[in-house]
């Protein structure tokens, strides 16, 4: 182990190890920091969403610290393809677990003492086996890395008991460095983490949780088979998971699709183990497109090219939300999260709830569900409503990547339907559903509204001519309005609030906010129609390759690096070398096979070819071609920085609050306009500002203005951060 500043070897260093290792020219956020501290010899404790590249992070300071990386992984049935894509890139990797056969496990541990292991997977019971630290001690280990370490939380939904065992690592190894890895973005868990592996003044990095990547979009559940298949067929023949509430719910939709000649399997707990490990099995190795599973799938799923997930029915939190959809664009691509919501699903929610036994953790569930029905009812940007939730704030104005901030909109008077609705909820005495008060204003003929009368009411049909559909919509916006509320129990019942008597009463109008526009699908015209014939010919070769490895196709390359190749068509080993994801040794080992496609590709295609030839090499990264220009407004902001004028003497000028014309100045600068940061803001608090931000390790907001204490705020750090990155050259 090296403690020393002087061993550890300088960035560019590194940097040619990450070329050269992985094929990548850059790290993505944290990571750098991340391989640092480890190279040092610190504690670390890095937070990152998935996706994020947290595997990179140690492997990388695995390769170039001597000796071996112990790396703690929960899950034995992941252990192998770890290895596998680990050793495709020329890694010396390998793995113990209960799998292993006496002799295959002797023949491990005797490459380990031999020191000829870069990393080596291990499960976390193994640290209950005294002979295994004893036999540690021996060895050459560089430092302990923790997958998924919020599994040590007790009270955590991925609690695994084995575990707890982690906690002795620190006394039984005591000189050896522990780097942690999690993406769950709760605060009480990271600090749990941090006490149970007994860290020792760790570095703390902590990444932004937004995916810029993912899509959210939100549509009203009529029938929600038919528009799962109608979803998913616009992503024919691309990866995706279907979430449904229940087995049978999963049994439904598989068949359904099957039927609609889907390549869809079922996976819920129901299934027995051989069973659902082969339905995952086929789905990540890219023989079934969709998978269609309870919450039960999940953990195991390691797929990078998920392309979208469903959600058939509303999840129990914004938490299950962020990381059920989590699993989808892990390579980074565009990727698409649809939720099908409707209020009808929450009774069946409560009703789990109902029966828990401690009323303090039914209280909170209560409570995560009501945060998750108000995510998916309001007509509020998605993604600013999910980062608010784990406290962060999104810069700017406009998400570019969810249904609200894509669609267009318009403001419609409901004050008539509105008056309706609320008289009928007043008139059969606030003791019904949602869905009974819909039939009444509706004039259905139910057996309810016959026996309490209620086809006698004066609203009683007086809603026939709209759809029940548009009635529900119009009953979000009350609920929005806060003109009713619905109980928290087993059977909701709908009930009026003060305010509702101000609009029944005529003194008050109503309006909704209503999509105009279809929202546009982010991942339609993607790449390049001519490049996705070849992306399916370098598809199938990678299938191919992979079924006489015995190993998933994302070990080969990932989707990115096949899209690379699309885009850059390289025709030598070397061009091969400058695609994302081919390093040396994967170049060596498959560069030549695909070079043939590209090459053939290359002969067939000259028109093609000579087009994309004079256009910029690449795939156009979706989040740079999504990020807003300025607007004319923003510009007209640029123009009274550019004379030198201050943020208030801009906001005076312009009629804006500061905070518009910070947002504007963010634009402005991830744009490459320039400014000098001393006209906003005095330059010592900038310093201590940027101070913040490189200490922590972070470019997230939160965690700079709590460390503040008050000294600023998110508008003095939202400049800072947004001026750094321009210094840094991040703007486009
Ligand atoms: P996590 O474990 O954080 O969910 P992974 O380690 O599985 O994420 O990485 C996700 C994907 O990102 C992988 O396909 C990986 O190859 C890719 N990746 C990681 N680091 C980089 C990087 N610096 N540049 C490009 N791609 C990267
Ligand atoms: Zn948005």
């Amino acid at each position: 182990m090296s403690t020393t500043a002087e061993a550890v070897p300088a960035k560019e260093q590194v940097a040619a190890a990450l070329e050269r290792i992985f094929g990548f020219k850059n790290f993505r956020p944290g990571q750098e920091e991340v391989v640092r501290a480890i190279m040092t010899g610190q504690d670390t404790l890095a937070v990152m969403p998935t996706g994020g590249g947290k595997s990179l992070c140690y492997q990388l300071p695995a390769c170039l610290l001597p000796g071996t990386c112990i790396v703690v992984s929960p899950l034995i049935a992941l252990m192998k393809d770890q290895v596998d894509a680990a050793r495709s890139n020329g890694i010396r990797a390998s793995f113990l677990n209960s799998s292993l056969s006496a002799g295959e496990r002797n023949s491990v541990e005797r490459d380990l003492v031999d020191g000829k292991l870069d990393l080596l997977y291990i499960s976390p019971e193994r640290f209950a086996i005294d002979a295994f630290t004893e036999n540690l001690r021996q060895c050459s280990i560089s430092f302990a890395a923790i997958d998924e370490a919020h599994c040590i939380c007790a009270w955590g939904h991925d609690f695994r008991p084995d575990y707890l065992l982690l906690s002795s690592l620190k006394r039984k190894l005591p000189r050896i460095p522990v780097a942690a890895f999690t993406a769950s973005a709760n605060r009480t868990m990271r600090q749990d983490i941090v006490r149970q592996l007994v860290l020792h003044e760790p570095f703390l990095y902590c990444g932004s949780f937004n995916r810029e990547n993912l899509f959210y979009e939100v549509e009203p559940k009529e029938d929600a088979e038919r528009q799962i298949l109608s979803f998913v067929e616009k992503y024919k023949g691309e990866p995706g998971i279907v979430y449904r509430m229940t087995r049978e719910g999963v049994e439904n939709t598989t068949e359904f699709l099957q039927r609609e000649g889907i390549s869809a399997l079922p996976y819920h707990a129901g299934l027995d183990d051989a069973a659902r490990s082969a339905n995952q099995e086929a789905f990540s190795r890219d023989k079934a497109d969709v998978v269609v599973a309870t919450i039960a799938f999940g953990m195991g799923i390691d797929k990078s090219n998920i392309r979208y997930v469903v959600h058939g029915d509303l999840p129990r939190s914004l938490e299950n939300y962020y990381q059920e959809t989590g699993r989808a664009g892990r390579d980074g691509d565009p990727a698409h999260c649809f939720l099908l919501f409707n209020r009808g699903d929450l009774p069946r929610l409560h009703y789990f709830i109902d029966r828990m036994e401690n009323e303090e953790i039914a209280r909170q569930h209560r409570i995560a569900l009501a945060d998750m029905a108000a995510f998916a009812a309001q007509y509020i940007c998605r993604r600013r409503t999910l980062l608010a939730h784990f406290g962060e704030i999104l810069p700017g104005d406009n998400c570019g990547g969810c249904d609200v901030c894509t669609g267009s909109s318009e403001t419609v008077d409901i004050t008539r339907e509105a008056q309706i609705l609320l008289s009928a909820v007043f008139r059969t005495g606030e003791r019904f559903g949602m869905n009974h008060v819909i039939n009444v204003v509706r004039g259905a003929d139910t057996r309810q509204i016959r026996s309490c009368g209620h086809h006698t009411i004066k609203t009683y049909g007086a809603g026939r001519d709209l759809p029940k559909r548009r009635w529900r919509e119009i009953f979000e916006a009350l609920l929005a309005e806060e003109l009713c509320t619905v109980t928290v129990d087993a059977y909701p019942v709908v009930k009026l609030t003060k305010k509702a008597l101000t609009v029944l009463f005529g003194d008050r109008t109503v309006s909704i906010l209503q999509r105009t526009v279809p929202v546009r699908a982010v991942t339609a015209a993607r790449y390049g129609g001519a490049s996705n014939q070849l992306f399916e010919q370098l598809r199938t070769l990678r299938r191919q390759l992979a079924e006489e490895r015995g190993v998933p196709p994302y070990v080969i390359f990932s989707d990115r690096t096949l899209h690379d190749m699309t885009g850059r068509l390289p025709s030598t080993p070397g061009a091969m070398l400058e695609v994302a994801g081919v390093g040396a040794v994967k170049l060596e080992q498959y560069g030549k096979r695909f070079l043939e496609v590209v090459l053939r590709y290359i002969d067939e295609h000259p028109d093609v070819v000579a087009e994309r030839r004079s256009a910029p090499a690449g795939a156009v990264s979706p989040a740079a071609a999504r990020k807003k220009r300025p607007g004319n407004s923003a510009l007209e902001t640029g123009k009274l920085a550019a004379q030198g004028l201050s943020l208030e003497k801009i906001a005076g000028e312009r009629g804006c609050t500061r905070g518009t014309i910070v947002t504007h100045l963010e634009t402005l600068f991830s744009h490459g306009h320039d400014y000098p940061i001393g006209q906003f803001i005095d330059e010592k608090l900038r310093d201590i500002i940027a101070g913040h931000f490189s200490r922590l390790g972070t470019t997230a907001l939160r965690p700079v203005v709590e460390a503040a204490q008050g000294e600023f705020g998110y508008e003095e750090a939202r400049l800072v951060r947004a001026w750094l990155q321009r210094q840094h050259g991040e703007g486009a």
